[in-house]
């Protein structure tokens, strides 16, 4: 089970305490109290994990080929060559980009872009951007986005993204024979025919008008030029998780999918969708549970929402999520888990006062997996630290997976 971006810091909202800390936790409570807590390095001590980094390697892998882009494009069920380039895109908005360089106000177009927005969005953009090679967008959920560029290219680039508030293009980052200046054209003169139709589009003419951010630039990152494939992970395993990337290292390890819908995004506040998409991928997750806990052996259960308000600084929000996921997950799973074996932990910490992943290490919960005295222990990161070190690539194998 992985919460996402869970680890935090010391919050002053909070009375110097982590959300984890903070939380009402009683049945993650009874689970630590029953089970171990320990700490791990999702990769590695001093490495700064994105989600994908994190998961595969939680998952076991090595992460030396792991590309989001070709990921998140394996999530949504795009077929992919080897040599096609993708790139996992966010709706984002700048206020010009022009000769000079646009300051980015928003990365995610304040998250309140609408699937069905991105979607009209997507239709304009793959009529009107010309590439001299195939290329497709594909719009997935609210602001996120994949751009597919067919053919056989080298993804050894820097990202499109916002640096210091403003936006940067890509860059080569290889030898000038191998090609990967060609692949940095197309993608910014992408970005930049996409600015063109996206900023006179009417739908943005009417967020303007309404006081919403544009979602007028595609930040393009994660350049991947590769199928994505991995060892199959051993035994049985199903996954519930609901965001093309988790659902892509899902596919890639060999997983059977399953998906809760997202719930139509109402209004404008932002964190009521959250919470409504939340639930529902709770009880979701519990009903896949229930019914298919015979057909397999194991289960992958990622929830997003705990990363997001690390992001925002909103511990108080983080801590309300944790609780909802404590009383409806966990209260059901404490009753349900029996003899079978539990392993909770985050892949990456996204600190509040940070607003960004950081290198500190995730707290883990394994239940079933050893015998261990009970006592009185909660899922922290300070109980963490009192506990034995995993780098993400063993935790498996010492837990789940230990005879
Ligand atoms: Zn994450
Ligand atoms: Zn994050």
């Amino acid at each position: 089970m992985i919460l996402d971006g869970i680890g935090d810091r010391a919050c002053r909202a909070l009375e110097g305490k982590t959300p984890l800390e903070a939380a009402k936790t009683p049945n993650l409570d009874w689970f630590a109290s029953k089970g171990k807590v320990d700490y791990c390095y999702p990769v590695r001590e001093g490495y700064v994990p994105e989600s994908d980094a994190g998961v595969v390697s939680l998952l076991g892998y090595d992460i030396g080929n792991v590309y989001r882009g070709s990921l998140e494009a394996l999530g949504l069920g795009i077929k992919l060559r080897n040599g096609d380039l993708a790139f996992r895109c966010n709706f984002a908005t700048v206020d010009g980009l022009g000769k000079e360089e646009g300051n980015v106000l928003d990365r995610r177009a304040g998250r309140t872009l609408t699937t069905h927005e991105a979607r009209v969005l997507a239709r304009a953009i793959n009529s009107e951007v010309k590439l001299p090679f195939k290329f497709e967008f594909y719009p997935s959920v609210q602001h996120r986005g994949v751009l597919v560029i067919r053919g056989g290219f080298s993804n050894n680039i820097s990202n499109v993204d916002a640096k210091d508030g403003k936006i940067v293009f890509s860059n080569a980052l290889d030898d000038e024979e191998e090609g990967g200046k060609l692949s940095t054209e197309l993608v910014n003169n992408f970005v930049r025919q996409s600015y063109e139709v996206l900023n006179k589009h009417p739908i943005n003419l009417r967020r303007a008008r309404k006081g919403l951010f544009a979602a007028n630039v595609l930040l393009c990152r994660g350049a991947g030029n590769e199928v994505p494939r991995f060892k199959k992970l051993k035994g049985k395993w199903m996954s519930s998780a609901d965001m093309p990337l988790e659902i892509g290292i899902a596919r890639a390890v060999g997983m059977e999918i399953y998906r809760s819908k997202h719930p139509k995004f109402r209004g404008i506040d932002v964190y009521a969708n959250l919470y409504a998409a939340l639930k529902k991928n709770i009880k979701y997750s519990v009903r896949m549970l229930r019914r298919y806990s015979k057909k397999y052996d194991y289960f992958y259960v990622h929830f997003k929402a705990t990363d997001l308000p690390g992001h925002d600084n909103k511990p108080l929000d983080k801590t309300r999520m944790i609780e909802m996921i404590d009383e409806r997950f966990f209260g059901f799973l404490r009753k349900f888990i029996g003899e079978r074996r539990l392993v909770v932990t985050g892949d990456h910490s996204t600190p509040c006062s940070l607003k960004a992943h950081s290198d500190e290490p995730v707290p883990v919960l394994s239940f079933n997996c050893a015998n261990v005295k009970a006592g009185e222990r909660r899922f922290t990161e300070r109980e963490g630290l009192k506990g034995r070190r995993w780098v993400g690539r063993k935790l498996l194998e010492g837990t789940l997976f230990k005879k």
